[in-house]
């Protein structure tokens, strides 16, 4: 049950596992945003591209935000793929469901134009500060665009982290975010990434299997430094992620997550 769905019936106590910073007191920001691109960059993953009307457009990576549909209650999570910026600029990348209620409006309906009220930002993944202990970030499909975020942070800010990306897709034609990774790539000397494919064809040459499938043969070898894990995507791929990290020993609190379940 996601916690921002649930209602108190009467006084609670309840433990949090994030930062008291992390918590609005003030209630979720609600503003107007203009569509700006509308981009299918898959047969099934669109890139969608906002401007708040208000320029001041602070987030940490790691954060959704919540979009409603012109004219309707229908409202969607969607992590954002860019970081904090003074343009009003929100970035996302969308997965299109069959039928769902978003993603008919991005594939058939959407213009550069349109107006969509923007609920947040809100949530509690992001990075967190541990040293010089390596990042690695492991995403399924479109749980690539908070990575991504936490990625170009590192750049900006020039971390020292030694960071490893891991995206996994079902099939080659699937693929998406080369550019946006080696633009990071080139800007952050300790950063590498690697795509890998579930159903490769005749023409794939990259890696293949699931990104838990890579993770199982590489961190074994990492015995005591194993690193501290990011990872996002449908949930069975997050678990499967996660099960392999424990596995191979990776402590639970070096491990954090985010599950793009049905909102
Ligand atoms: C915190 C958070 C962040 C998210 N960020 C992203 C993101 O960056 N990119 C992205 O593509 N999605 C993301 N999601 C999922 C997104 O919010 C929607 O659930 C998804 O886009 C489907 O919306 P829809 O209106 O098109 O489909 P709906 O009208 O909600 O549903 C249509 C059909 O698809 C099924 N379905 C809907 N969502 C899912 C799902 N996530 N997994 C499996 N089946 C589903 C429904 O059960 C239904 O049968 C996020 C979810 C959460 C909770």
């Amino acid at each position: 049950m996601l916690l921002c769905r649930t209602f108190p019936r009467g006084p609670l106590t309840a433990a949090l596992p994030y930062e008291q910073s992390r918590i609005l007191y003030g209630g979720v920001p609600v503003r107007e945003a203009t569509v700006t691109a509308v981009e299918p960059l898959t047969p099934e993953t669109v890139r969608l591209e906002l401007r708040l009307d208000d320029p001041d457009c602070q987030f940490d990576p790691g954060q959704f935000m919540e979009l409603r549909l012109p004219g309707s209650e229908v409202k969607r999570a969607y992590s954002l793929a860019n970081t904090g910026n003074w343009e009003g600029r929100l970035e996302f990348y969308v997965r299109l469901r069959e039928g769902g209620h978003f993603s008919s409006y991005l594939a058939h309906r959407a213009r550069p134009g349109d107006r969509l009220t923007v609920h947040g930002p809100q949530g509690a993944f992001g990075l967190h500060e541990t040293g010089l202990r390596p990042r690695w970030f492991v995403a399924g499909g479109t749980g690539l665009a908070p990575l991504l975020a936490m990625a170009r942070r590192m750049a900006e800010w020039q971390e020292p982290q030694p960071a490893r990306l891991v995206l996994g897709v079902d099939e080659p034609q699937d693929v998406f975010g080369l550019d946006e990774l080696a633009a990071v790539a080139s800007e952050l000397p300790g950063f590498r990434y690697e795509v890998c494919v579930r159903k490769p064809g005749p023409g794939w040459s990259g890696p293949t299997g699931t990104p838990a499938d890579q993770l199982a043969g590489a961190l074994p070898e990492l015995a005591d430094t194993a690193p501290d894990l990011y990872v996002c995507g449908p949930p069975p791929m997050v678990d499967a992620v996660l099960h392999a990290a424990t596995t191979a020993g990776v402590p639970p609190e070096r491990i954090h997550r985010e599950r793009f379940l049905a909102t």
